[in-house]
């Protein structure tokens, strides 16, 4: 698929029976996926803000969004963060979780929403991994040491993966339930937008997801 600002790649998955998750790996616009769809847009700030929502809109200063209503096609911009999807029987959630989100306890915050963590499922869609995120010791000292690894340059490299594995664990998701993508956005730049593969530049991946009452609904 061509975007009109190049090369797209849309990953679609149907996830786990209860939601449909795609991600366009390289855009600036999201064009042509999000057109004609009713869909929810996050002005995100690395924070820990999880909307409940209900129809069509922009939410500033929100780094999640939650629905229980079919067809409202949530949406996350990515470039080296975690696009993280939590499917529930009765609704699904989708957030952006960076080491900053992470720290400060979006995938709780998500997962507040949902009565029984046991029965959520969750998809770790494409982020920086463990290979090139170098971290500098005021960002590894908020995570535990199981989740840093030793670099080459004398600084550390932080699992983002493996950080929010823990921590949905811990919060009861049964680690059975969580499906991790096989790709590092900084080592596959040609098919995901990385922030630290461009030096901060334009592109994001963007993950959708909508939910779905009936399997094969
Ligand atoms: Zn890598």
């Amino acid at each position: 698929m061509e975007s009109a600002d190049g090369p797209v790649l849309k990953l679609d998955a149907e996830f786990p029976g209860v939601a449909d998750l795609g991600f366009i790996g390289r855009t600036r616009s999201g064009a042509p996926v999000l057109e004609n769809r009713d869909v929810i847009r996050l002005g995100q700030v690395h924070g820990t803000q999880v909307v409940d929502a209900t129809a069509p809109g922009s939410f500033a200063s929100t780094d999640g969004a939650r629905t229980h209503t079919p067809n409202l096609l949530l949406t996350v911009r990515t470039a080296d963060c975690v696009p993280v999807l939590l499917a529930h029987p009765s609704g699904i959630a989708l957030l952006h979780a960076g080491w900053r989100g992470l720290a400060a306890g979006i995938l709780e915050e998500g997962l507040s929403g949902f009565p029984d963590p046991e029965s959520v499922r969750v998809v770790l869609g494409p982020a920086i991994r463990v290979c090139c995120y170098e971290v500098g010791p005021e960002v590894a000292a908020q995570f535990p040491a199981d989740a840093l690894r030793p670099g080459p340059r004398e600084r550390p490299h932080l699992d983002l993966f493996h950080a929010a594995t823990r921590r949905l664990v811990q919060h009861g998701v049964s680690p059975r339930s969580i499906v991790v993508a096989p790709f590092c956005t900084r080592c596959h730049q040609h098919l995901l937008a990385s922030a630290r593969g461009s030096a901060g530049g334009p592109e994001r991946i963007i993950a959708f997801a909508s939910y779905r009452t009936k399997p094969g609904g």
